[in-house]
């Protein structure tokens, strides 16, 4: 079934036309071809040797299209490559991008090297643009986030205790990471450490610096790939032994990584929830799919059964309510005002809402719906790992919390109208 995307009424046509355009695109020359350029990674025994290669080949070939359609990395500035969207134009895109899982990969947004482009961009210098930032977006450099601790807790990224000292010219860097996604295939990692407090040098007040290490840096040691949901990663572990790189690898200033890191995550989530809804769309069509087609026994269809009709109802309302919620939040990011408690409340509700919307899907297609015929399994896999990924749900909890009790604690009230 095809993203049923038509024009907004309350969007710009800029906005709408960018979302027919990507539309057309995912529907026509990805949907059919879903198959051959993903489906060699869940049945590698099955496939043809040439699976691979085709893939490739055809990725290439929807990438060429993508490019003259004027599609190409929404989330870059025009003059890195980039459409030169709005925030809330590329917001608006990614749902229709993530209908189709790895779409966004042949728009040429693939994390995590989307996330250290909009770093670069921000706090690179013009070398660092040229050397980092222009292969990245050229697609013939990979790199990784390296910033999760296997003995810190990732929930608050001050518990880190990776750490940087400047020795000349150089920084040395020593610490152990986990879960830098792309790993292997990265040729750079942006690393954040501890760092000296530049203001105070000798005090303990440590500050995070991000640094970037090319990964054939003597000392920097991959452990392992991760393994993920029963399967080999590649989010890796990932020892950095004395590792030394150029001073001028650091990002920004000293003491400026916990704000980038914040820059890369706020912006992220709502990004991240608008894949979500477009995942929730599709799990959506196909569940209705199925309860128009799939005959029980009496040869009644599945969607004249009531508790299939309470899946339709429950799963129409979670995905409206993820989604006003996102636009909200990104209009409230957009306008300048603190966005912080909305951030939180989507960042934990969106997930969720994924997790309830495909499971009914799965539910509702049976044994297929585990299966690697559809991408239900790897949906549901993406909204479990969602809830722990770029801050659990307990931490947003926690700071929703602290926020409104603070307002309360002022003597205001909250105001739901903004
Ligand atoms: C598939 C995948 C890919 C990832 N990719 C990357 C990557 O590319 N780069 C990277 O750096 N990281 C990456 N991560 C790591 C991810 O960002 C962290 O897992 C996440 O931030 C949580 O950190 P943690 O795993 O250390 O959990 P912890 O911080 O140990 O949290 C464990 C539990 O404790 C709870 N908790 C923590 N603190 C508190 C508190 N103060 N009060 C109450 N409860 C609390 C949490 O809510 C959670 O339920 C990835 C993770 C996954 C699963």
């Amino acid at each position: 079934m095809a993203m049923n995307v038509r024009p907004v009424p309350a969007l710009d046509n800029e906005v709408n036309d960018i979302r027919l355009a990507a539309a057309e695109i995912v529907n026509s020359d990805i949907l059919p071809v879903e198959d051959a350029l993903w489906g060699w990674m869940s049945d590698s025994a099955n496939a043809p040797n040439t699976a691979r290669e085709d893939a490739r080949a055809l990725k290439v070939e929807i990438q060429d299209k993508v490019k003259q359609a004027g599609l190409w990395a929404p989330h870059l500035p025009k003059e890195f490559g980039g459409m030169g969207l709005s925030f809330m134009q590329h917001a608006y895109m990614n749902e229709v991008l993530a209908y189709s899982p790895g779409a966004a990969s042949l728009f040429g947004v693939v994390a995590p090297n989307s996330g250290n482009q909009k770093i670069l961009v921000k706090y690179g210098t013009p070398e660092q643009h040229e050397k980092w930032l222009k292969p990245l977006t050229e697609g013939t450099m990979q790199s990784g986030f390296s910033m999760t601790e296997p003995d810190n807790a990732g929930s608050d990224p001050r518990s880190i205790t990776t750490r940087a000292e400047l020795d000349g010219d150089e920084w040395v860097i020593n610490g152990h990471k986990w879960f830098t996604s792309n790993g292997y295939a990265a040729e750079f990692y942006i690393v954040m450490c501890r760092t000296a407090d530049p203001d105070d040098p000798g005090s303990s007040n440590d500050k995070m610096t991000q640094i970037i290490v090319p990964r054939e840096t003597p000392g920097v040691n991959i452990v392992r790939g991760v393994p993920v949901w029963g399967r080999a990663s590649s989010h890796c572990e990932i020892i950095y032994d004395n590792v030394r790189v150029p001073k001028e690898n650091q990002l920004g200033g000293t003491g400026t990584g916990h704000r980038a890191a914040q820059d890369r995550l706020g912006a992220g989530r709502v990004y991240h929830c608008m894949n979500s809804v477009g995942s929730m769309w599709r799990a959506f069509d196909l569940m209705i799919e199925r309860l128009m087609t799939r005959e029980v026994h009496g040869g009644e269809k599945l969607e004249s059964k009531q508790f299939m009709q309470g899946f339709v109802a429950d799963s129409y309302i979670d995905i409206q309510s993820a989604r006003l919620m996102t636009i909200h939040c990104a209009e409230k990011m957009e306008s300048g005002a603190d966005p912080r408690t909305d951030i939180s409340a989507i960042k934990i509700f969106v997930p969720e809402a994924m997790h309830r919307v495909v499971d009914r899907a799965i539910q509702v297609w049976g044994a297929a719906g585990v299966s690697g015929d559809l991408p239900l399994a790897s949906m549901y896999q993406s909204a479990r790992t969602l809830r722990l990924a770029d801050g659990p749900d307990e931490v947003h909890k926690i700071l929703i919390a602290k926020n409104i009790l603070k307002r309360y604690h002022a003597g205001e009230s909250w105001d739901f109208g903004n």
